[in-house]
């Protein structure tokens, strides 16, 4: 073990810590590796200081969401830091008044990266707003899925598209808030860049919908979703 793990050790407390932690039972796709340090947080501020520290010490971190899709078959080294913040609500909504009515025509639902994407989604279509009823049944967090470029494949829809905002902690300590097109993530075709930025939270731009048809619409992606992973574990 370096000094700086100590030291990250140290500034965490023995009693948060885990060392040399399996993954199994902490990511959903049940992957075997081993985590040098393993930390879970569910506030975005604590998030910043330690990973800011943790930059500082150049001890290495490795953010995990629902781990659906931990790429790494070895050991991390460093950090691993399971997201559990898991904040969501409306941030805000634009419309406009006639004949005394108001027409909502977009409403913003804030979501910090640690949130179950599956319950956002639920949350919009029980609120009816459309914009991610296609990701039902996509496992993970809402980070995960920005991070991955997650998508509804039959349709191409990808949970990037309802994007309004992202506010991201940068290698170098900063954090920013990007509206529209975001460094480092590609989000052209099935991979997505590696990148060290960690992606704090996200607002998503919704528009007004029927219920039912959120709904339908749910429902059509969950059962693709699971046929697609009765195909492929039939095919391993
Ligand atoms: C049964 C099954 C069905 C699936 N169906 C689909 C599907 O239909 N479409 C699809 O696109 N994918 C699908 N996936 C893949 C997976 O669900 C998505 O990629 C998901 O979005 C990953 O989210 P996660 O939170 O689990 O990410 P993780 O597996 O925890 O992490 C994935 C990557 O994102 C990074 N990351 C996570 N959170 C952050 C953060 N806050 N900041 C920076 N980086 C971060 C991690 O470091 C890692 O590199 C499926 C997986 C399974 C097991």
């Amino acid at each position: 073990m370096t000094d700086n793990i100590q030291k990250i050790a140290e500034i965490i407390g023995e009693k948060r810590i885990k060392r040399n932690e399996s993954l199994a039972t902490h990511s959903i796709a049940k992957v075997a590796v081993t985590a040098e340090l393993y930390l879970e947080i569910d506030t975005i501020d604590e998030l910043v200081k330690i990973v800011r520290a943790a930059q500082e010490l150049k001890v290495p971190i490795y953010m995990l969401g629902g781990g659906a899709r931990i790429a790494s078959t070895k050991d991390i080294n460093g950090l691993v830091i399971k997201n559990n913040c898991h904040r969501f609500d409306k941030a805000g909504m634009k419309g406009s008044i006639r004949q005394n009515q108001m027409g909502m025509q977009e409403v913003l639902v804030y979501a910090e990266a640690g949130v179950n994407l599956n319950q956002l989604v639920r949350y919009t279509i029980a609120e009816g707003l459309s914009g991610l009823e296609y990701q039902l049944g996509l496992p993970g967090t809402v980070g995960g899925a920005i991070y991955t470029n997650a998508k509804y494949i039959p349709k191409y829809l990808m949970v990037n598209k309802a994007l309004q905002s992202v506010r991201i902690l940068h290698e170098n300590g900063e954090i920013q808030t990007y509206n529209g097109q975001l460094p480092h993530f590609v989000y052209t075709d099935e991979e997505w860049e590696e990148t060290k930025d960690i992606i704090l939270s996200a607002a998503f731009k919704l528009v007004p919908a029927d219920k039912e048809v959120l709904r339908e619409h749910g429902e059509e992606a969950m059962t693709w979703r699971r046929e697609e992973t009765q195909r492929r574990e039939d095919k391993s």
